[in-house]
């Protein structure tokens, strides 16, 4: 799902990696390769523009956090932006203040309507209620019986015209198409109230294209059961069709929320892109396959960063943010630039980075990191704790500047905090050769304040 897309996403974003600063140009280009990724992927164009726009705004107005990069600024952007078109915001059904609560579904044919009843119907039987499906979809040979055996799946019971007593007669499925969909949808209310039903979901008849009669009888039910939501089911594999389909059923009868069929397929985005956008009507849940579980509650946040398919990433992003002090992560670069480098701000950076978690688990988050992730994988916590350990030993003189720790202050150090002198000994020395290396470093990558004083 949404590969294409994400794939072309990724690289763009992947392009900026490494540049210290971005220009205008480079914001323009990359929002070009997003728009042409946008088009590729079927969102519509008005969509595709205002996304656009919004991104080029903020990654030139840059809100600068000093805890990221340029590139790792614009990918939050992005994302940002992206959850934003999704939704923002998880939206719950609503449930009614006097049961039931009735749940009407609307779409074309084969957009998976009867499926989502059944899948509604398990979810909500999970989540401690006893929902009643009632059988509307009185046009498509199959349907009604098709309902029945997707609620007797799900454990709900259903509600459906019974042979020879519906409107217009008839004993078999061709006959109930004779039945008064309106009509059932009512006695389906009132079975509900009688039988202490506390959701109603009703599944409707859907063409496999938009037409008025089909408008008109949706429209007719909705005004019969008058329901508290409304769920427009969309097969996320129609691409620009979507569009026009979504308007055409919010026109014609309206709806509170989108559900996305088949995203288990390879649909490459448009139709979840832009139906928010364009109807105002948020994506409420997510279908993923031909079976009950595969259905889950729709969440913006989470999709986009699988679009992105940066997952993880963007937590570390956001952890980033809420760790780091921008002023203090800046000292330290020029400290680190100008060999001025102290234990106490050695100490003060580990203990950052470590405030996010497990030093194991961060790299894992990272994106093929590859070797280094398995490296990494070993970081001793325990060293780190001796680290600590040691550091916190010394006295802020020491600490401020590690040259006057002699053999008597390693003995005390080390007794202090419980190592070996050795071990003192191995630390103090390293930091010296890793603040001479940091400054080395730093100063062939031009970082501010580097220059060449180091010990
Ligand atoms: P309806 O005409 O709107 O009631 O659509 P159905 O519920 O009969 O679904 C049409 C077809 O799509 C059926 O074969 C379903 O099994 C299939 N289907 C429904 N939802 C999904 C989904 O999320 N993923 C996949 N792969 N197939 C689905």
């Amino acid at each position: 799902m949404f590969e294409s897309l994400s794939d072309r996403l990724t690289g763009t974003l992947k392009d900026l990696r490494g540049k210290g600063r971005l220009s205008g140009a480079d914001i323009d280009a990359t929002c070009r390769e997003i728009r042409l990724a946008l088009l590729e992927a079927d969102v519509a164009l008005p969509v595709v523009r205002s996304f656009i726009a919004k991104i080029k705004e903020r990654a030139k107005g840059a809100e600068v956090s000093g805890a990221l990069n340029p590139a790792q600024q614009v990918v939050k952007i992005v994302n940002e932006e992206l959850v934003g078109i999704l939704g923002g915001e998880t939206r719950r059904i609503q449930f009614a203040k006097n049961p039931p609560t009735v749940i009407m579904l609307a779409g074309l044919q084969g957009s998976g309507k009867t499926t989502l009843a059944g899948k509604l119907a398990k979810w909500l039987t999970g989540q401690g209620h006893t929902p009643l499906l009632v059988a509307c979809d009185l046009q498509r040979p199959g349907a009604v019986s098709q309902l029945k055996i997707v609620g007797e799946r799900a454990g709900a019971a259903v509600f459906a015209p019974h042979p020879g007593t519906s409107i217009g007669g008839g004993d078999n499925e061709l006959g109930q198409s004779a039945a008064d969909p309106v009509e059932v949808a009512r006695q389906g209310i009132a079975e509900a109230r009688a039988k202490q039903h506390d959701v109603v979901i009703v599944d409707t008849a859907g063409r496999l294209g938009i037409d008025e009669e089909l408008m008109g009888q949706a429209a007719g039910i909705r005004d019969a059961v008058q329901p508290d939501e409304i769920l427009f089911v969309l097969d996320a594999m129609t691409g620009q069709d979507a569009v026009h389909t979504a308007e055409a059923f919010q026109a014609g009868v309206g709806f509170t929320g989108v559900v996305l069929t088949k995203l288990d397929g390879d649909a490459r985005g448009g139709a979840a892109l832009s139906v928010r956008e364009i109807t105002g009507r948020p994506i409420m849940f997510a279908s993923t396959g031909e079976k009950l579980e595969d259905f889950d509650v729709f969440h913006p946040d989470r999709m986009a960063s699988r679009i992105l398919g940066m997952g993880d990433v963007l937590s570390l992003i956001e952890q980033a943010e809420q760790v780091f002090d921008a002023k203090q992560a800046e000292a330290a670069a020029h400290k680190i630039g100008s060999g001025q480098l102290t234990l106490e701000d050695f100490l003060e950076q580990m203990m950052a980075v470590r405030k996010m978690g497990p030093i194991g688990n961060l790299l894992g988050m990272l994106p093929g990191a590859g070797q280094m992730k398995d490296a990494l994988a070993n970081v001793d916590e325990k060293q780190l704790d001796r680290v600590q350990a040691i550091i916190r030993g010394m006295t802020p003189a020491e600490r401020e500047d590690p040259k006057i720790i002699n053999a008597s202050r390693r003995l005390r150090i080390a007794n202090g905090s419980g190592v070996k002198v050795s071990d003192v000994n191995q630390l103090v020395d390293r930091f010296f050769e890793a603040r001479k290396m940091m400054s080395a470093m730093a100063g062939r990558m031009g970082m501010p304040g580097a220059r060449a004083n180091q010990r």
